[in-house]
């Protein structure tokens, strides 16, 4: 059973296509053997104080976990890439300082790609917190309206596309065209990696 998010991005990707339909509805199945393979990698150790960078910084034996997951992937380097990152995030994270706003993930050193409005109660009313979620499943403190990549600041330095209204909002930084996805409510790493192909493939106007 597809979720609303995951239901739209597949009709934006693929439109009729069925084929496309048919591999993008097979991702969910994909990220969680994914998520099997990443717990097979040897264990990230961490070495030496901890410092301003991300904890993959710190890793000393990132080599090795990252030549096991190019073996396990059959020389898929980027796939590998993000299987180190969710071992990272499953191994470490406790270790993450995730009080405190920074631009790129404090566990795998990657800028976010996507913010998650995490709905918050508070006595009668909800409000709404803004999170960065990164592709290795972080989440951290962050300001909706700052761009990751050239610090531009405001609501005024985005182009905003409302794709969805309350569901999904692609923004598109006017100075050096960082997009950034803007979602509400929980996600899982299905989400994650349909909205990341989303990003990669949108070119607003
Ligand atoms: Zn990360
Ligand atoms: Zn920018």
């Amino acid at each position: 059973m597809l979720k609303p998010l995951q239901r739209l991005v597949i009709d934006l990707l693929c439109g009729e296509d069925e084929g496309c339909r048919g591999d993008l509805e097979d991702l969910a199945g994909l990220v969680g053997d994914l998520d099997s393979l990443a717990s097979s990698l040897p264990k990230p150790f961490l070495n030496g104080p901890p410092g301003r960078g991300p904890l993959a910084s710190r890793v000393s034996n990132l080599h090795e976990l990252r030549k096991e997951a190019v073996r396990l992937l059959e020389g898929d380097e980027a796939l590998a890439d993000y299987l180190v990152r969710r071992k990272l995030y499953a191994d470490l994270r406790l270790h993450a300082k995730q009080e405190k706003p920074s631009l790129e993930c404090p566990v795998c050193g990657h800028r976010p790609r996507i913010i998650r409005l995490a709905r918050v109660e508070e006595g009668l009313f909800t409000g709404y917190e803004p999170k960065a979620r990164c592709t290795c499943g972080m989440e951290w403190p962050f300001d909706e309206w700052l761009c990751p990549s050239c610090l531009a600041q405001g609501r005024d330095s985005f182009d905003v596309y409302v794709v969805r209204p309350g569901l999904l909002e692609v923004r598109k930084c006017k100075r050096c065209g960082y997009k950034i996805a803007v979602v509400e409510g929980k996600i899982d790493q299905a989400d994650v990696a349909l909205v990341n192909l989303l990003l990669d493939r949108f070119e607003g106007d």
